[in-house]
């Protein structure tokens, strides 16, 4: 039986990774032989997103409290401000047992765990574990020549006695801009080392190279000499390390490489925007946009999400009472842990979808939060009988004044950062309204999730340009669904556009332009006209077949997400609905809606369809369409993981009451279910079990016109499609999730979304399989590219003889099945199948 950890004194890790928190945890626990210690983990906000937050801090002290006290040890910067609100926000009996402990964090943790488990009091293993960096110390020390006493450069001539001195020129194009003056502070935090810095160029006044605001009133620009000043026990460190940043430059990529700084829009709005277009077909073949998102042209003024600043004087309100600094500085420290929190779930995302130089723009936003100058500041008039909110307001309101009087614009641009930033906070302070109204012109922003983009108001929306995000995450499935033009992946460089900036935005083509010049408005609004000619001669005929000049009839069917866009799909002509996302049913509420609900629901989509055939999807949760009620344990490759028909079969009971839901639907109108995700045959032959039994249950014998079908959307049911073909009638090939596995790039995520192209004869050779597999079975494609009208002349060819659309799109698609002659369309897919890339692709559509 394990010993018990009753009385022994608990340890809490707080770090901004749980995996390196976890790996600390190991190695101390490797060095207890077997004695137990309590030991809690607070760290990072999941799995794989770094950050803190001090409510898990909270509960973990809890659960390590066994009567003996508790010592936290934590990593650096926010680790440490998270874990003193924290303590500021437990009771005072609870808080008397709890010391936070200065050592470094793996260091300090082994010595305070052997020492707790030695049954060590909390203030015993405290003074420990402070002592833990001793022995590395007196080691290092012995072998170095220089210690932080004696020192000093040559450069050194008027540094204090203790202190050691250096220079370093700053190379980077924006100068000391606010992302290597974020590398300089992460840097200079990380070290036991007081820092200082002024440019000898201009003569400033020496300032702390811990606090961003006041490194950016250096104003430091290409080629400027930056003086440092370092003591302390890690000075000679400092120095060498602030020497090797700017011999880096500061890890910045510089001009002209993929993701330069010269490379962005957001460069050029400090610079005064100018006329020149991006184009989403990139020839350096990087993975960047803008990429086209959804059809059409939008002109307008830019908009952000960002809400309008809060009201001056609804801050300063607060301040008519006596405040007890306490509560005040408690109160401020919880809008800041929040607004990290969002920052750092921002970050992460950019990290993941840009890559890590594009996302160390943020670190500049989070390093704000914990800048010490800002702090003092507010701290001090917190102190002096202000109110949180207003000295909060006025602190900011002087940082980002002094910014603004910089001579240089993309210093002063930096501005608006901290004014943002410093908005966020003052809204959580004062618990204001956080919910966008949709702004009329060209929405602005980072990336939108499915629901916010279901909730624009088309009429107001002119376009929306994305930072980032990917044209076939299900948010631009939802922009096209409305039809509201967008680009997606621009760079997070468009956030810095200034609302009310005019922008044209071509979402066909993927283009955008910031400022545009006249004659560039004027062809925007030419090629509007011409969409808006094709759409009404299209929306004209629309009620009619589609039916290629040699007879070939194709069906043009249409997606839905909703029973209101049934009604759409009516009125644009749709021969069928050749997908219902049936999802829409089951996301954003407690709990899966009954058998009854889902009839309803299904009866009001065919009724709106006029009897038309609806094709009904089971349930493809999962991945990134994850169930709040359906609890699914992590996995680290969600899209590789339980989603779709896996799902579904590992709860039965949920796929039993929706076919059950089809099938008394199924025996008044024409039904297909159509079942997501499938791989193997086994899978499909339990789901037509699972169905077998549900027309027993609901006891009509068979409904007439059902269908039963699976979407292609792995690879290798492409390549099994003659497997699967006696036992379905059809196939609809799902080209957004087949091509994220054909080409291993996944579908959200915007670094990867110019490999990720439906048109790669990669993915065509697998349209191409499923067409000779099917035999019998009509074979759909209900993905992204049916809607693409250069593509019908491609599918139509391989064989595919159903489109299934946004329904506002169906008008367009019919008019170009119209267009085509099977046989030569048949000749360009043998073409397309034969060619070297995607763009070659493209090349023989236009
Ligand atoms: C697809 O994968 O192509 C598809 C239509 O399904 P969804 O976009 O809903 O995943
Ligand atoms: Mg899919």
């Amino acid at each position: 039986m394990p010993a018990s950890t009753a009385g022994r004194v608990g340890l809490v890790v707080v770090s901004h990774s749980r995996a390196l928190a976890r790996a600390a945890v190991a190695l101390a626990q490797e060095m207890l032989h077997g004695r137990r210690v309590p030991i809690e983990i607070a760290a990072g906000l999941d799995d794989t997103t770094f950050g803190t937050d001090a409510g898990q801090i909270m509960r973990a002290i809890k659960a390590a409290d066994r009567g003996a006290g508790v010592l936290v040890l934590m990593d650096l910067g926010s680790a440490v401000l998270s874990a003193e609100l924290a303590l500021e926000l437990m009771d005072d009996a609870a808080r008397d047992r709890v010391l936070l402990c200065p050592a470094p964090l793996v260091e300090g943790l082994i010595v305070a765990a052997v020492a707790a488990a030695g049954a060590a009091t909390l203030p015993e293993v405290a003074a420990e574990a402070a002592a833990a960096l001793a022995g590395k110390t007196s080691h290092l020390a012995a072998g170095t020549p220089e210690t932080a006493a004696t020192a000093a450069t040559a450069d050194g001539a008027d540094a204090e006695p203790d202190e050691l001195a250096g220079a370093f020129t700053v190379t980077n194009p924006h100068g000391l801009h606010a992302r290597p003056a974020a590398r300089v502070v992460q840097a200079v935090r990380m070290l036991d080392a007081r820092v200082r810095l002024r440019n000898r160029t201009t003569d400033s006044a020496w300032v702390p190279a811990s606090s961003l605001s006041k490194l950016a009133t250096l104003g430091v620009l290409r080629g400027h000499e930056v003086e440092v000043r370092v003591r302390g026990r890690q000075a000679r460190e400092a120095l060498d390390h602030l020497a090797a940043l700017a011999a880096r430059g500061f890890d910045e990529p510089t001009e002209g490489t993929p993701g330069g700084a010269g490379d962005r829009v957001g460069d050029r709005v400090g610079d005064r925007v100018d006329d020149r277009v991006r184009d989403g077909a990139r020839e350096d073949g990087r993975a960047g946009g803008p990429i086209a998102a959804s059809p059409g042209i939008g002109i307008g003024p830019a908009r952000s999400m960002r809400l309008a600043p809060v009201a001056v004087e609804s801050a300063w309100a607060d301040d008519s009472v006596a405040h007890d600094p306490e509560t005040q500085w408690r109160r401020l420290m919880e809008a800041v842990a929040a607004v990290r929190r969002d920052v750092q779930r921002v970050r992460a995302r950019a990290g993941r979808e840009l890559g890590e130089a594009e996302a160390a723009i943020f670190d500049a936003h989070l390093l704000l939060l914990d800048d010490g100058d800002l702090l003092d500041d507010v701290r001090s008039r917190v102190d002096g009988g202000q109110a949180a909110a207003p000295a909060w307001a006025a602190a900011v309101h002087r940082v980002s004044a002094e910014l603004a009087a910089i001579p240089d614009p993309y210093l002063r641009a930096r501005a608006a950062d901290v004014t943002a930033v410093g908005d966020q906070v003052l809204r959580a302070l004062l618990g204001a309204p956080t919910r966008h109204p949709t702004p009329a012109g060209v929405l602005v922003t980072g990336d939108l999730t499915p629901a916010e983009a279901a909730e624009l108001d088309p009429s107001r929306v002119a376009a929306v340009v994305q930072a980032f995000g990917s044209p076939m995450a299900h948010a631009a499935i939802m922009l096209r669904a409305r039809g509201i033009p967008a680009v997606v992946a621009a760079g997070p460089g468009v956030l810095s556009i200034p609302d009310g900036t005019l922008l044209a935005v071509d979402g066909t083509r993927g283009e955008l332009v910031v400022d545009p010049a006249a004659e560039v408005r004027a062809a925007f609004r030419a090629r509007a006209a011409d969409l808006a000619r094709r759409q009404r001669r299209a929306v004209a005929a629309a009620a009619s077949p589609a039916v290629t000049r040699d007879g070939v009839q194709v069906l043009v069917g249409a997606n839905l997400g909703s029973v209101a866009d049934a009604a759409v799909a009516a009125a644009c002509g749709a021969d069928l609905a050749g997908l219902v996302r049936t999802e829409f049913l089951f996301l954003g509420r407690a709990q899966a809606p009954g058998v009854d609900e889902q009839e309803a629901v299904y009866r009001q989509i065919a009724e709106a369809l006029g009897g038309r055939r609806i094709t009904l999807r089971t349930l493809d949760v999962g991945g990134d369409k994850p169930l709040g009620y359906l609890p699914m344990p992590a996995e680290a490759n969600p899209f590789l993981g339980v989603r779709g028909i896996r799902l579904a079969l590992g709860r039965p009971e949920l796929l039993a009451d929706q076919l059950l839901a089809m099938v008394r639907v199924a025996h008044n109108v024409p039904v297909s279910v159509m079942f997501p995700m499938v791989s193997t045959l086994d899978e499909l032959l339990r789901a037509r079990g699972m169905l077998d039994d549900a027309i027993k249950l609901a006891g009509r014998g068979e409904p007439p016109g059902l269908h039963v079908g699976i979407m292609v959307e792995v690879p290798a049911a492409a390549a099994k499609a003659r497997a699967f073909a006696p036992h379905v009638d059809f196939f609809s090939i799902g080209t957004n999730d087949l091509t994220q596995y054909a080409l291993a790039a996944e579908r959200g995520n915007s670094a990867v979304a110019s490999i990720g192209d439906a048109l790669d004869p990669g993915v065509l050779h697998l349209v191409d399989a499923v067409c000779r597999g099917a035999g019998a079975a009509l074979v759909a494609a209900c993905g992204e590219l049916a809607a693409d009208e250069r593509a019908a002349a491609v599918l139509v060819g391989l064989g595919v003889r159903e489109l299934s659309v946004t329904p506002r799109a169906v008008p367009l698609i019919k008019q170009a099945v119209r267009c085509l002659d099977s046989r030569d369309a048949a000749a360009t897919a043998a073409a397309a199948l034969d060619a070297p890339s995607a763009d070659a692709v493209r090349a023989l559509l236009a």
